[in-house]
């Protein structure tokens, strides 16, 4: 039984990775950035509440992320496992997140934390195409993760269980070394 959370700034490859990981690993991939991108294409009443905030770069409010995602745990496939990608950010949010965790009886394994440095980032971003791969909402994107996702580590570095990786490394290094500290966990 897997139980993943994927930790690191945009661009660090956390999407990539999740989904190559759900394939191997045979578990539910629960990306929030995806979750809010698909509400948004279908005009919900959840993509409407946060459009704003992917268009600017700036996070969604931590209530409307955490409902999300203690719905999203409810569902019976989290049974098999999951990989957490772009959850928790803030550091209210792993406190819900752990919270929840206690409420249904589930622990994660590891947290794995994908650095890479900030001039990579802005070249791999300003390499997509997404509506918010501008370079000003990356800049923007990129300083919320420094004053308000960053502090996380502290919070998970207090647990055995962080796991920091190389994510400036080709896909399928990274890759393989997430699968070794699986492994050895
Ligand atoms: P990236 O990691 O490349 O920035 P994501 O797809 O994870 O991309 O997130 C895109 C946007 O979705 C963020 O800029 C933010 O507005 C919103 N978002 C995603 N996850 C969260 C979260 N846990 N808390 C608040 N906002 C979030």
């Amino acid at each position: 039984m897997v139980r993943l959370i994927l930790f690191g700034p945009p661009g660090a490859g956390k999407g990539t990775q999740a989904e190559a990981l759900s394939k191997q690993l045979q578990v539910p991939h629960i990306s929030t950035g995806d979750i809010f991108r698909s509400a948004i294409a279908a005009q919900s009443e959840l993509g409407l509440k946060v459009q704003a905030y992917l268009d600017q770069g700036t996070l969604v409010p931590d209530s409307v992320v955490i409902d999300m995602v203690q719905e999203r745990l409810s569902q019976s496939d989290i049974a098999a496992g999951w990989i957490l990608d772009g959850f928790p950010r803030t550091v209210p949010q792993a406190q819900a997140l752990d919270e929840l965790l206690a409420k249904i009886k589930q622990d994660y394994t590891l947290v794995l934390n994908l650095q890479v440095s900030e001039s990579v980032l802005v070249q791999r971003l300003l390499g997509r195409q997404r509506k918010d791969d501008t370079e000003e909402v990356i800049q923007q994107r990129l300083r919320v993760y420094r004053d308000e996702t960053s502090p996380l580590l502290a919070f998970y570095d207090l647990s055995t269980r962080l796991v920091t990786i190389d994510g400036a490394a080709e896909v399928e290094i990274v890759n393989a070394r997430i699968q070794e500290a699986i492994t050895a966990c």
